[in-house]
């Protein structure tokens, strides 16, 4: 599953990223033992080590690598931390954060991609990245409150959901803005109640966070 030749692609890739300077090491290190491939369909496989978004089923894509790296290193996620992912996708920002230590609730709203997602998991051995087929708009209200959530789609504004779910102290890591237009990375801290500190870092570019399930 995992070769020779991946294994040493995937080792170049993570050193371009360690050199930017800007990513948590331990967020690195994860990335550097998650076969991204594996996520992938195979006719991109060969592609996989390339600081490339590429197009994964439901005409979605799965996130750049530099942008896994960032949003992560953004949540600080510690271990055994409750963290919510809304967009699921392919899985693979599922296992960095499953393999961070998080204990991960993934959201998807496309059958499709949900199904992949959990076979995926599963051949990696991450049977523990718990994955729903849900509208993640209203979040994950049985489980809730979460110390961590990351959403991986651009919102138009941050859902309020989200803000009730988040546990006091927590953060929230969201790309907000149009789908045709400029969006930004930001992370929001609860600090009390209904008190939050919200934090630009900087522009981004995801696909949309859309309302519904899809079949
Ligand atoms: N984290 C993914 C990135 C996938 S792209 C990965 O590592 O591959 C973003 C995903 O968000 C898409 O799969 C899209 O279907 C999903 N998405 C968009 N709006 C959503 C919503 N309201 N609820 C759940 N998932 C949503």
């Amino acid at each position: 599953m995992d070769g020779f030749k991946h294994r040493g692609q995937r080792r170049q890739l993570i050193k371009l990223l360690r050199e930017s300077g800007q990513f948590d090491e331990k967020v690195l290190e994860v990335m550097a033992n998650v076969p991204r491939h594996v996520f992938m369909n195979s006719s991109f496989a060969e592609y996989a080590y390339q600081d490339k978004p590429w197009p994964i089923a439901c005409e979605q894509t799965i996130s750049q690598p530099s942008t896994v790296a960032r949003q992560t290193t953004a949540l600080r996620l510690l271990p055994r931390q409750k963290v919510l992912e809304i967009g699921t996708g392919s899985g693979y920002q599922a296992a960095v954060l499953s393999l961070l230590g998080g204990r991960v609730f993934s959201v998807e709203r496309h059958e499709p991609l949900w199904k992949q997602a959990k076979l995926t998991l599963k051949r990696l051995r991450l049977n523990h990245v718990r994955c729903f087929l849900r509208d993640g708009q209203a979040g994950l209200p049985e489980f809730a409150p979460f110390q961590r959530i990351l959403v991986t789609a651009a919102a138009p504004e941050v859902p309020n959901s989200l803000l009730e779910q988040l546990e006091v102290g927590g953060l929230l890591v969201i790309p907000v803005g149009p789908a045709d237009a400029e969006q930004r990375l930001l992370r929001i801290e609860r600090l009390a109640g209904a008190d939050y500190q919200t934090e630009d870092l900087g522009s981004c570019a995801f696909v949309p966070f859309l309302p519904g399930l899809v079949d």
